[in-house]
């Protein structure tokens, strides 16, 4: 089995599940995964590699939120990406940025955390 990155670009009105649905369909074609801007962009770091299987985990969720906490409560907000194993289910999050996207003394700060606590993808990190 071997893996090819294939990059494309779609147009506002098509959305990605169908585009991934017809590429699925295809010949010989047995997974198609969506990879982001952002990492390829942050793909000098290398793909986490779970100690179990010994293999290559897979991006599982893009833009996950991972809320840093201080003593004093929240304290930076940071985007990454959420990895699998795709042989146990084990997952770790990986993929972060250069820098937090928010912190606490930054206007926005609060509402960037309920939008990714809306969409499901808020990870709070306590140390
Ligand atoms: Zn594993």
């Amino acid at each position: 089995m071997n893996d090819i990155l294939i990059k494309i670009t779609i147009d506002e009105t098509t959305t990605l599940p169908n585009v991934l649905r017809h590429i699925r369909e295809l010949k010989g074609v047995l997974t198609a995964t969506r990879v982001t801007e952002k990492q390829v962009v942050s793909a000098g770091m290398h793909r986490p590699v779970c100690n179990s299987c010994s293999c290559e985990m897979i991006p599982f969720v893009n833009g996950v939120g991972v809320l840093d906490h201080a003593d004093f409560g929240p304290y930076s907000l940071w985007d990454a990406d959420l990895w699998q194993c795709p042989k146990c289910g084990k997952e770790v999050i990986g993929g972060f940025g250069q820098g937090p996207i928010s912190a606490h003394y930054e206007m926005g700060f609060q509402r960037m955390i309920e939008h990714y606590d809306k969409v499901g993808k808020l990870v709070h990190n306590h140390g």
